[in-house]
Order: C-alpha cells, then sequence, then structure tokens
C-alpha cells in the first residue's frame, strides 16, 4: 500500500477552488493565468482572491474555458470575462445551455427546472462562447491543453488533458459529490447513453491525475482510485447487462 508520504504532489501551478457548489480551477504558469470553469454565481470572489494571492492580477488572464454550459460552471462567466478580458472557450453545444434555452427532456426534466431557478435567484448572466472547442485541439495554454470531448453529461462536454502534466480535467463525466463517486446521472444528463463511451475515453489516457469538477480532498492517489474502481464497475455492469 502506498503511504501517503508516497503520494505524488499535486502539480505546480494547479489552485483548486472550493465554489459554493463546483470546484473551479485556477491554471498559473510563466506565461500566465487560465480559468478552468467558473463556478456558481457567487464564486466569482473566491477566484478573484485566489489569483491576487498568487500576485496576479486580470489582464494576466489568458483564457477562461468552461467544461460545459450548467450553472455551477459557467455561473461566473460573464463577470470575469468582464473582469479579464480574457476570451471565453467553450464547446458549441453548451452555447444553449449557457444562455439557458437548453431543450431538456425526459428525467433531465428535473435538471433544467433546478437550473431555472438558479438563474432567477442568482440574477445569472450568460456569456457568448468566443472561441469553439474542437475534440482534440490542443490550446497553446498551461504547457499545452488538449480538448477531450467528453459527450453525455451535455453534448458538448469537454475534458482537457494535459501532457506534461499528465493530469486529465474531466469536469463532469463523473463526481465526487456528497461522499460519494458518481458517473453523471441521469437527471443531469442530455443523454445518459453516451456517458459509458466517454468514461472509457477519459480512461484510455491513462492519465496520472484525473480532476473532476466536484471534489472533497485535493489527494491525486484517491482521486484516481475512485476513477478507476468507477470505470471497472461500469464495466462489470455493461458486460452484465451483454
Ligand atoms: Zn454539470
Ligand atoms: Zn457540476
Amino acid at each position: 500500500m502506498p503511504s501517503l508520504t508516497q503520494q505524488p504532489s499535486w502539480p505546480p501551478g494547479l489552485h483548486m477552488i472550493r465554489g459554493l457548489m463546483s470546484v473551479p480551477h485556477v491554471l498559473v504558469d510563466e506565461s500566465g493565468v487560465v480559468l478552468l470553469d467558473t463556478g456558481f454565481p457567487g464564486d466569482a470572489r473566491r477566484i478573484r482572491h485566489q489569483i491576487q494571492r498568487l500576485g496576479r492580477g486580470p489582464r494576466d488572464v489568458r483564457a477562461i474555458l468552461l467544461t460545459h454550459g450548467h450553472i455551477d460552471h459557467a455561473g461566473n462567466a460573464a463577470a470575469l470575462q468582464e473582469w479579464t478580458g480574457a476570451p471565453v472557450y467553450a464547446h458549441p453545444a453548451d452555447q444553449p445551455h449557457i444562455e439557458g434555452t437548453y431543450p431538456y427532456s425526459g428525467f433531465a426534466h428535473v435538471a433544467g427546472l433546478l437550473e431555472a431557478v438558479g438563474r432567477a435567484v442568482t440574477r445569472y448572466r450568460p456569456v457568448k462562447v468566443e472561441v469553439p472547442l474542437r475534440d482534440n485541439d490542443v490550446l497553446p495554454l498551461w504547457g499545452g491543453l488538449q480538448v477531450v470531448h467528453l459527450p453525455g453529461h451535455t453534448l458538448g462536454h469537454c475534458g482537457f488533458y494535459s501532457a506534461r502534466h499528465n493530469l486529465l480535467f474531466s469536469g463532469d463525466l463523473w463526481v465526487r459529490f456528497m461522499m460519494r463517486t458518481q458517473a453523471s446521472p441521469r437527471i443531469f444528463s442530455d443523454d445518459i447513453a453516451q456517458v459509458p463511451a466517454s468514461m472509457r475515453k477519459a480512461r484510455s489516457f491513462g492519465a496520472r491525475w484525473v480532476v473532476p469538477g466536484h471534489y472533497d480532498q485535493p489527494n491525486a492517489t484517491r482521486l484516481r482510485r475512485r476513477f478507476e474502481e468507477l470505470c471497472e464497475e461500469m464495466e462489470r455492469r455493461e458486460d452484465a447487462v451483454v
């Protein structure tokens, strides 16, 4: 059993922010700052503070990346876009989510209602996607971030793979939330049928770190183990169905 002291250290320049609902990240290196998701409305202040604590300012921010358009990830994109002047990157299929016009159906109707209430209560403001993400594109940010389209949770849901750090940001493909590890659940998925293939695609990177959009402890070993166990459990279930 690896002991805690053997745990690989958290990559340098990766800063998690404990948001109201999700975990946005601030990525820093010699070339500047990248925001990876913007949290639920109200999280902007924490993100601004974190950037300032790191001795950086709004003009150092080069890009705002969104894994997808749910309100707990795109919640402050408009405010942070105004503060930094940085362009917003997201998959074009998620623009309707960002705008609150996505036609939810079936079980996901519940998620649509929750989001509509959230938008009204928080006076959420949508943002226009300026740079469309495409699968496999490598963005010249944080030493190179490869766009990994992982549809299912939303149709335009994307992860980002850093070869430099051997790390995959996997968004809400799977999450660690309320002490439970789970793949994107039916009520929060645009197309649940695409989730298993996206899990396999994410796993195929064999990344040393797999960092989701919701988690409790920034413990690389534990996050990786939880992701692997979840993949194996899903594969067993798929085998059982066949
Ligand atoms: Zn989501
Ligand atoms: Zn989320």
